[in-house]
């Protein structure tokens, strides 16, 4: 089966770095799968999972957001944060859920409320990664 190169990287460092058959990221405009020979472009990316599927198996990354880009040999995923499934902490994804819940009620202003709304669109994102529901 023929294979593309993926990089998965993050200002705190490179997360992901292989040769997979086929990459599944949740852009802006809705789901996209990379197999070998997509054409090239760049698409902004959702906080969602990234599916790396390399033979018969899947490696799942929780992915907070970024940029993928695709070239003719190679496929960059630059995130804000990502962590593979078995990196993720799942305590400090729920203390976080339970935090940004905790502002949500608040409703103190727009900006906290906005904040709070994408810190728990991370902490869910990583709770599914973890759980393998995505
Ligand atoms: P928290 O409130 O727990 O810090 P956050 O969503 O604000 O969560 P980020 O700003 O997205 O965190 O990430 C900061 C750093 O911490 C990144 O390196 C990210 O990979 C890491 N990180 C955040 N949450 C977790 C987690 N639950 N498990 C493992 N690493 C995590």
């Amino acid at each position: 089966m023929r294979t593309i190169a993926v990089s998965i990287v993050t200002p705190d460092g490179p997360v992901y770095d292989s040769d997979v058959n086929m990459v599944i990221a949740v852009t802006a405009t809705g789901e996209l799968g990379v197999l070998p020979g997509h054409i090239p472009t760049v698409a902004p990316l959702q906080i969602g999972a990234v599916r790396l599927k390399k033979d018969n198996a899947t490696e799942i990354a929780a992915v907070s957001g970024g940029f993928l880009e695709i070239r003719p040999e190679k496929v960059t995923i630059l995130a804000q944060s990502a962590e593979l499934a078995e990196d993720i902490n799942v305590a400090r994804a729920q203390e976080a859920a339970k935090r940004a819940e905790a502002l949500l009620q608040a409703r103190r202003d727009d900006t906290d409320f906005r904040r709070a709304e994408l810190a728990l669109q991370r902490a869910t994102n990583r709770i599914r990664v973890y759980e393998g529901k995505v």
